[in-house]
């Protein structure tokens, strides 16, 4: 077992998303010793990375070295490896390669695609969640296009240009909007046998509306604007079975070569190595300090946790994870000078109502909007296209904002564990992201 050989309080961030760098840069000027583990090199900005599968970013715009933004922090150390457990009692956490001791343990592993048991669907069909996910989505995305301009098959061409998502929650009505973009604006002249204009964009939900957790009203808006879009939407339609020539649905099956999911999220399945009571969608419950039950010295934050601020449940949205992670520092901070933790309290803009995820379907398409990112977006209101607009504006500046803050240029071509597995276990961080259009 590897200890951290200091004296200091060891505190070891498991995950370093948007909560554990938090946590990390928050415990900055704390005298403890800290051992980041990520599974990944690279923290991502979650946010764009739908620019990045619509091929309208690249990955190193939205991934930053995660050991390049901790450099000059001098009680911060990375390990590139995956926890796959946690044990309680001796307070160790064991990854694929070693097992470490800890003083305080932040669990910041974030969620992951749910397919509700149906596995076999997820090569079929992959989900959003990392920057190798949009670089498959890309591919995919882009071949069904190519396929379709060499064949001379016009039914199979039309299956090739049809493009089904499945599940319209915010992930789902997101990449509808953005698959429709590529389709109908960024490619529309690249092409000659085909008019990629004519792309079916098929949104496929169960429940009887998109965007369910919303307000109706906020929903049947959204609705009507993918309509307007162009975008087929089918609601109370539950999905039986995703397979190589398309979706079968419980009113009749739509033949398409690509297919993307957008239905479901589950938390980490590191929560359960610390509670067998997660809810049902794997979220950790946690104290009002965001801590187990019983061990005081470890944090769940971020998506992981089924955290509430004021009675109500803390939405998985990047500021809360942030403010989960500057909590945790500062709680660990309060033990060490013997004064009382503080009560984790989410502050404005993440109560449900005010931090939802911006998903307007516009948020999608905005990046070709002639203000996206210039931070001249129209006049801000409550709703429609301006407040989306800006507000992917705001994420891209927001973005920018974070690589320039990480002090740090170079790109973050991604590695992960796994891929480095049978290497010498060194961090490769090879410069230079793929171009704009590569399958
Ligand atoms: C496509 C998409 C768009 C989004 N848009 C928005 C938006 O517009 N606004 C907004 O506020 N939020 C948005 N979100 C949600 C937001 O990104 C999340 O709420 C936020 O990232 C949660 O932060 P976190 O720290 O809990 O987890 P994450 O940021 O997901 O980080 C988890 C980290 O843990 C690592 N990890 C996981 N398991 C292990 C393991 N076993 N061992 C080691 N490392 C591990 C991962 O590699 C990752 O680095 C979006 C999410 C997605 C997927």
């Amino acid at each position: 077992m590897s200890k951290s050989n200091c004296s200091r309080p060891h505190v070891v961030i498991v995950g370093c998303g948007f909560g554990g760098l938090a946590a990390t840069r928050a415990l900055a000027d704390v005298d403890v010793d800290i051992t980041i583990i990520d599974r990944v090199n690279h923290h991502t900005f979650q946010p764009l990375l739908y620019q990045v599968a619509t091929a309208g970013l690249n990955p190193s715009d939205i991934a930053q070295p995660i050991r390049n933004i901790v450099r000059k922090q001098a009680n911060a150390r990375v390990l590139l490896d995956e926890v796959v457990g946690v044990d309680l009692d001796a307070k160790t956490v064991t990854s694929k390669s070693d097992t470490l001791g800890y003083d305080y343990l932040v669990l910041a592993t974030g969620a992951t695609h749910s397919y509700f048991g149906n596995d076999a669907w997820a090569p079929l069909a992959p989900g959003l969640k990392t920057i190798d996910d949009a670089l498959d989505i890309r591919r995919r995305i882009l071949l069904a296009f190519e396929r379709a301009e060499a064949t001379d098959d016009p039914a199979e061409r039309i299956r090739l240009m049809t493009f089904v998502i499945v599940g319209a929650g915010p992930t789902g009505v997101e990449l509808a909007g953005a698959v429709k973009e590529i389709a109908t604006k960024t490619l529309r002249r690249d092409f000659r046998s085909i008019d990629t204009s004519t792309s079916r964009v098929v949104l496929v939900e169960a429940a009887p509306r998109v965007l369910g957790t919303f307000p109706p009203k906020l929903s049947a808006s959204a609705e009507r604007q993918l309509v307007k879009l162009g975008i087929e939407v089918v609601t109370s339609t539950p999905v039986t079975d995703i397979d190589a020539h398309g979706v079968t649905t419980e009113n009749g099956s739509i033949s398409a070569a690509t297919v993307l999911w957008g239905a479901g999220v589950a938390a980490s399945p590191i929560g359960r190595e610390v509670t067998t009571e997660t809810d049902r969608a794997g979220r950790v419950p946690v104290t009002a300090e965001l801590t187990v039950d019983d061990h005081p010295n470890v944090f769940v934050i971020g998506d992981l946790a089924a955290a509430r601020s004021h009675g109500e449940p803390v939405p998985g949205v990047a500021p809360a994870a942030q403010q989960g992670g500057r909590h945790a520092a500062r709680c660990i901070e309060a033990d060490l000078a013997g004064a009382t933790r503080p009560t984790f309290v989410s502050i404005d803009g993440t109560s449900p109502a005010a931090a939802t995820r911006r998903p307007l379907v516009e948020v999608a398409t905005s990046k070709w909007s002639p203000n996206a990112g210039t931070g001249r977006g129209d006049a801000v209101s409550d709703s429609g296209p301006a407040a989306s607009i800006t507000a992917r504006a705001a994420d891209i500046r927001s973005a920018q904002l974070w690589k320039r803050r990480s002090g740090a240029f170079s790109s973050a071509f991604p590695t992960t564990a796994s891929n480095l597995a049978g290497s010498s276990g060194r961090t490769e961080v090879s410069r230079g992201g793929s171009s704009d259009r590569c399958a």
